[in-house]
């Protein structure tokens, strides 16, 4: 179906069972991605941000509502995603090369090019010379960057992408960060990428969605109206950014506190 968007959800519910009562985790969730968008998921921590991702990955089963690809209705585990979550999930036993040419394989490319598309992509994200390293042998930023060659191996259409960053320390998180944007920036495929860092959100994406505190659904949706490319040291500072942080921001303390005062 033409004209579809790439990736939509149409009110999505989850409810999950705990001790035979039903806590629910999200409360219908509306949201289209457009083909080739970049969209960032803020909310209150607890809000149903993972398990929006999960259901979306077919990892866990939704209680109610649509996940649909491309105007197609999706069940189970869709073939469109690819996962980048906190654990980068490397393989240990296998070397930094190898890791990265690992969904290569499965697809049954023939072993050189496997070896040297897996080449080219341990490259492309900063890590030449490390391809016959193994994940123990290297920095948590090197092993995300291990994580993202991989996945771009993969080439799925859609990255479903959890605080992949988030167990960086600040630094290092600001550079991967600010190498992702450079490589999205190439590739441009469509990102659902949840963060609680509103800086991150803002840096990254085309817009920026807020979701309710739990159970979770879409508040308020914000376009970000920074050309790209983008710098990151530049773009931080600008007054659209500013100004949009202060929105978003706003948005978020606005959930936090009604929360608040509806628990106690
Ligand atoms: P977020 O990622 O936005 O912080 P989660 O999606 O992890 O939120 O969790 C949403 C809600 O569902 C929370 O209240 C959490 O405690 C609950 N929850 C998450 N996973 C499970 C589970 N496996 N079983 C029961 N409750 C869960
Ligand atoms: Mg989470």
């Amino acid at each position: 179906m033409s004209g579809a968007p790439k990736l939509s959800l149409r009110g999505v519910r989850l409810d999950y069972r705990r001790e035979r009562r039903r806590t629910p985790a999200l409360g219908g969730v509306d949201l289209d991605v457009a083909e080739g968008e970049f969209v960032a998921l803020v909310g209150p921590s607890g809000c149903g941000k993972s398990t929006l991702l999960k259901i979306v990955a077919g990892l866990v089963e939704r209680t109610g509502g649509s996940v649909a690809f491309d105007g197609r209705e999706s069940s189970g585990v869709p073939a469109e995603v690819g996962l980048l979550f906190q654990n980068d999930a490397l393989l240990p036993w296998r070397t930094v090369l190898d890791n990265v040419r690992f969904p290569l394989a499965v697809r049954g490319v023939p072993a050189a090019e496997q070896r040297a598309r897996a080449a080219e992509l341990v490259e492309l994200v900063g890590l030449d010379g490390f391809g016959a390293f193994f994940p123990r042998q290297l920095s948590g930023g090197m092993r995300k960057r291990v994580a993202l060659a991989r996945i771009l191996a993969a080439d799925p259409d859609v990255f479903l992408m959890d605080e992949p960053f988030g167990p960086l320390d600040a630094q290092t998180r600001l550079r991967v960060s600010a190498d992702f944007l450079d490589l999205w920036e190439t590739v441009g495929k469509t990102v659902l990428f949840v963060t609680h860092d509103v800086d991150e959100a803002i840096l990254l994406a085309d817009r920026v969605v807020v979701m309710t505190s739990g159970p979770g659904r879409v508040k308020e949706s914000f376009d970000v109206p920074i050309p790209r490319p983008r710098a990151v040291d530049d773009t931080r500072f600008t007054e659209p950014f500013r100004a949009l942080h202060r929105r978003v921001t706003r948005s978020l303390r606005d959930e936090v506190a009604e929360r608040g005062s509806r628990h106690g």
